[in-house]
Parts: structure tokens; sequence; C-alpha cells
């Protein structure tokens, strides 16, 4: 079997004016071309910026190596939804992956493992590649709850031949600057693995497992030396070339 690409996944979040982000997905782009090795890279700036963007990775030519992605999609493929922005759109803008039930947003817009089972189907109804979150609060971690509620996320999160992403990413990780022990997450990937087993009840589809959750340049290495995961999502150390370069290299 050929071995999975290594993917690097930065998500830029509500960060990047036209100025910011056509600066960083040049910069970006020109550091991937020079790096060697069976690694991805994806970038989800915002809506605003993703046209822009794809501009660019266009123009970098065909490395097959670095990719569009979005950070939400709705539910369907249009209608009467304000402000929304449908997985179709995306495609058509010529996006090929979408982060899905990132925590912020399970957290602030109340979006539910089924409502993420939706933009799922709809993502992979408009040819659109799902990265779909799923982690522990700090609070659920102490209970002891890690393992329960990881395998609440991916029963409803996920669609029964999903064929997309799956980015574990601990809710007390993002942002804090700690990143969980490795035994820890060695255990909780092995956990992860068995876990989308049993869900997808199918040998023929084996999905990606991320690690996000405060990924820096020093500590890539040591989160993708673990077998089970196959790369990493990055917040803000995808908002700096240089630093997010490191870590593609380190991945490759
Ligand atoms: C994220 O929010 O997806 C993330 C991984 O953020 P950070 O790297 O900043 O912790």
């Amino acid at each position: 079997m050929t071995a999975l690409p290594k993917l690097v996944v930065g998500n830029w979040k509500m960060h990047g004016l036209r100025e910011h982000a056509s600066h960083l997905a040049r910069a970006i782009a020109e550091g991937v071309r020079s790096i060697e090795g069976n690694v991805q890279t994806i970038i989800c700036p915002p809506f605003t910026q993703l046209a822009g963007v794809h501009d660019i990775i266009d123009a970098s030519g065909p490395t097959g190596q670095f990719f569009l992605g979005a950070q939400d999609c709705h539910t369907t493929a249009s209608g009467p939804f304000t402000g929304d922005i449908s997985a179709t759109m995306l495609a058509d803008l010529g996006t090929k992956y979408v982060i899905l039930g990132h925590s912020e947003r399970r957290q602030a817009h109340g979006e539910t493992s089924q409502i993420v089972c939706k933009k799922v189907q709809a993502a992979e109804a408009a040819g659109l590649i799902p990265i779909v979150c799923v982690g522990e609060t700090l609070a659920e971690r102490r209970e002891g709850r890690t393992a329960s509620v990881l395998a609440a996320q991916i029963e409803s999160s996920l669609t029964d031949r999903f064929t997309g992403v799956l980015a574990y990413e601990p809710v007390w990780a993002i942002g804090s600057g700690i990143i969980p022990p490795r035994e820890e997450l060695e255990r909780t990937a092995a956990l992860i693995v068995g876990l989308l087993q049993s869900h997808l009840k199918a040998d023929d589809i084996r999905v990606p497992i991320l690690y996000g959750g405060s990924v820096t340049a020093s500590q890539a290495p040591s989160i993708l030396s673990i077998g089970a995961l196959d790369g990493v999502l990055v917040g803000s150390a995808s908002l700096e070339a240089e630093g997010f370069l490191d870590i593609i290299r380190v991945a490759a």
C-alpha cells in the first residue's frame, strides 16, 4: 500500500486583510515549491480571501502539493440563507477542502455533531474533502470522558462512508501553547483509529488523522513521529510564513 501524503493544514481563522493574505499566500506558495517530499499543504483563509488566495495557488503552478480550503459551509447547496456560503459555491471557486465542526463553531455557533454531519454531506455532494474536527474540553478530559466524547462526536459527525480527513483537536490545547503529553496523544490517536474502524465498518476506507492544537515547528517532529497521525492542523503558527514552512519541512 502506498504511503498517504502527510497533510499540513493552515487555519487562518478570522485573520487576514487583502494585503496580508496575499503576502502570506505568496510566501507560502514560494516556500512549498522548494519543499520535496510526500506532503500536501492546505491553507484555509477566511471567505473574503478565498478568491485571491486561489489565484495565487493557481499561479504557483501544478505542484499537486498546495491546495485551498475553507473554514465552514452551509448544510444545503443554495437557498434563502442570508450571509451563508454553500459547499457548491466553495467548489465553484476552486476550493478543495473545507474544515467542519471546529470547536470554535461548535461552541460559538451552537453546531451539534448532527449539524456537522449535514455539512459533511453537503461538502461531499459538492466534491469537497471535509476536514472534520473533534476533541474534548478540559472539563471532559479532567472527568476522564475523552474516549466517550470522541466516540460520540465521530459517530454523529461522520457519514457512514466518510472519505474526508479527521482532525483531533483537544479544545484545551487550541491557542493555549499546551499540547498533550506524547504518550497521551499516542493513546488517543490509537483510540481514534479504532473508533473510525468501527464507525465506517469498511476496510477499504482509510481516513487520514491530523492533530491540531498549539502546533509549532518545534513541537512538530514529536507529533509527526506518531505513526497513527497523518499530519497537523495549525492555527496561529500558520499566520507567519517561515514558521508554517518549517512545519511543512518537518512533515516532508
Ligand atoms: C485551531 O484552532 O484549529 C488550532 C489548531 O489553533 P492553534 O494552532 O492556534 O492552537
